[in-house]
């Protein structure tokens, strides 16, 4: 008996119930090894049970009698041990629990052994929630021993939650979305929708009250959006301001729109923050299940691309994928990798457009405007790229690219004797605001050591919006370095001369569609004569731009413009031609044999 104990002992439970399978299995069931488990194990916590079964008269088992116990096996059931023995196991399980139990005990007598994880349903008699279960046929029946596992389960089933659920909102996240629709769109019969939400300038309410009301305003919003789904639809956070709204079951694509339009309503309404209250407005792209992807992530891309052609269309709207939106978005990101290796492999190179002195009619000045040698399109304008560069942030690095080349160039033309008139160079809005412009000149002058008077900044009003202290002060970094601010493309934007009196700005440049009416409506000279003598009241030299016939210089001079530039002069030109009109500048431009004829 007591080598039997010993033996016992030793043996951990899976142990166990593996060499009472063993046992079992090669046929030699084991007698009496239920009275030594009892005990090895009174003191552990598993519970341990020996049952004989109950036979009918058709020796049919229809029931199982506990004929031993260790006290935790009593306990399990809420018993003592002396409560339990003797009792069957249909005294303590409801009908349909019991049914379970004794298939479970059929199987393990057949086949010698069985083991499971059970959960304890509504109406078991056992006491904890989960169970490992492990039955051994042995000589009077079967040893059964159960082990409490609900503090491993409830926390695997915890860290599952975590690992599934986003912290700031408890809303399932991408992970479990992707676990979700793994299963969802195996049924290709089952249309579904994907709706890609996305919160507009929700980085700046996050900025502007704090990260903590940014989350809160996140949850607000989730838990309106889980208000308005259907039973079938669930809500996810995808991170940062992203959610997902999925609706299956999806009957038309009318369900899809009708939710987008529910969305942008609820949020609309305002929302409770701890300072007040906040409405926001969403972009929101659709792409549908089979039609658009049929997985996961073309499902995503699919309703992203969608919502960002509606952000990009002025947000706070819904907007459902095409493939033309694919198209656009492939060239435009084509587009954007060009531009991005054009600047690597510097393909730019810089055309100069002669500004003349009204009065005497000679240059005094340029101004510098790049173009891209495009490998395949040959020569690209401006426009078809500036745009491109300053939405991606890419003009900064250009910028940079375009000053190196004005600086250099300026050298060049210096070190081949000829006399250099001022450049000026423009600086996009983004490029002012997100570039440390101020410095980028300070090197470059400490480079190429040329005078400062030789070089102008041309800014447009849309660079003087943002923070106004910043802005000054930048604007003061760069003339203390002694270069002149010119005000580019005057009278398309806020038109406000006494900001440019504030930000102390040299000249203006009077922009072409004011020249285009001047010399057809009598209101477009009366404009350009405000404009001017508003200028010169100010202090401001003025430069009239796009200048195309000889009528609009006439009434330009009649007006005191002080200088001109536009197609009537010349256009822009590469360099070895600007070095040209540099070598007679001492004359006035009409008077340059072979260059110009028309002035
Ligand atoms: P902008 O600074 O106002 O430059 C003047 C534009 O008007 C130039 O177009 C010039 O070719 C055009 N132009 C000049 N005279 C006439 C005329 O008589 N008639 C007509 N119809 N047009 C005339 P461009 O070179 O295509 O440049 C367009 C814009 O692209 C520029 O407008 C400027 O905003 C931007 N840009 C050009 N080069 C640069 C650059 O190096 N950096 C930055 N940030 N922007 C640039
Ligand atoms: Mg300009
Ligand atoms: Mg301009």
């Amino acid at each position: 008996m007591t080598t039997i104990l010993t033996f016992f002992l030793l043996l951990s439970s899976s142990a166990m119930a593996a060499y009472l399978a063993w046992k079992s299995r090669s046929g030699k069931r084991i007698s009496g090894a239920h009275e030594a488990y009892r005990l090895a194990t009174e003191m552990g916590d598993e519970g341990f049970y020996v049952a004989r079964p109950v036979k009918s008269g058709t020796d049919e088992i229809i029931d199982w009698t506990y004929i031993d116990c260790n006290e935790q096996g009593a306990a399990f059931l809420g018993l003592q041990k002396h409560d339990l023995i003797g009792k069957n196991f249909s005294s303590f399980y409801p009908a349909i629990s019991l049914k379970n139990v004794l298939e479970i005990c059929a199987c393990a007598a057949r086949e010698g052994y069985y083991e499971d994880e059970y959960e304890e349903i509504s109406g078991s008699p056992l006491k904890v929630r989960w169970v490992r279960r492990q039955f051994a046929a042995s000589k009077e029946g079967l040893a059964i021993s159960l082990k409490n596992i609900s503090g491993i389960k409830e926390y695997a089933l915890e860290m599952s939650r975590l690992v599934n659920e986003d912290a700031v909102t408890a809303l399932p996240n991408r992970k479990w979305l992707a676990e979700f629709l793994s299963k969802a769109l195996q049924d290709k019969t089952n249309k579904m929708a994907v709706l890609f939400i996305d919160l507009d300038d929700f980085k700046n309410i996050n900025d502007a009250l704090g990260h903590a009301i940014g989350d809160l305003l996140l949850r607000s919003a989730a838990m309106r959006l889980k208000s308005v789904i259907g039973m079938n639809d669930r809500v996810v956070r995808l991170g940062g301001d992203e959610f997902v709204v999925i609706l299956t079951k999806l009957a038309n694509h009318g369900e899809a729109r009708r939710m987008a339009e529910l969305v942008n309503e609820i949020l609309r309404f305002p929302l409770e923050l701890v300072k007040g209250k906040k409405s926001i407005t969403t972009s929101i792209g659709i792409s549908l299940f089979p039609s658009d992807g049929t997985d996961m992530d073309m499902l995503l891309k699919s309703a992203e691309i969608a919502m960002y052609s509606a952000k990009k269309n002025g947000k706070a709207h819904y907007r459902f994928y095409t493939q033309t939106l694919y198209e656009s978005l492939k060239s435009r990101l084509n587009l954007e990798q060009d531009l991005s290796d054009a600047i690597d492999k510097d393909q730019f190179v810089l055309f100069y457009e002669p500004r003349m002195h009204v009065a005497t009619g000679k240059l005094c000045g340029m101004e510098a405007l790049v173009r891209w040698i495009h490998p395949e399109r040959g020569l690209v304008q401006p426009l078809e790229f500036i745009p491109l560069a300053e939405s991606t942030g890419l003009i900064v690095k250009l910028g940079e690219l375009i000053i190196d080349k004005a600086f250099k160039q300026v050298v060049l033309w210096k070190n081949s004797g000829l006399p250099v008139l001022p450049i000026s160079i423009n600086i996009s809005a983004y490029q002012f605001n997100m570039g440390n412009i101020s410095r980028t000149f300070f090197e470059a002058f400490d480079k190429y050591k040329i005078s400062p008077e030789l070089i102008e900044i041309e800014l447009t009003e849309s660079a003087m919006l943002g923070d106004q202290t910043s802005i000054i002060k930048e604007l003061s970094n760069i003339r203390s370095l002694g270069v002149k601010l010119l005000i580019d493309d005057f009278g398309t934007g806020y038109s406000s001369l006494s900001q440019l009196q504030r930000f102390k700005m040299d000249t203006l440049k009077v922009d072409r569609a004011f020249l285009s009416e001047l010399d057809r409506t009598s209101e477009g000279e009366v404009f350009v004569k405000a404009i001017i003598s508003m200028a010169h009241a100010l202090g401001m030299n003025v430069v009239a731009e796009g200048v195309e016939t000889k009528a609009q210089l006439e009434i330009l001079r009649s007006l005191s413009c002080d200088e001109v530039q536009g197609y009537y002069l010349a256009r822009p030109m590469q360099a070895d031609a600007m070095a040209q009109f540099l070598a007679h500048s001492d004359s006035p431009m009409d008077a340059i044999p072979g260059i110009v004829s028309h002035i």
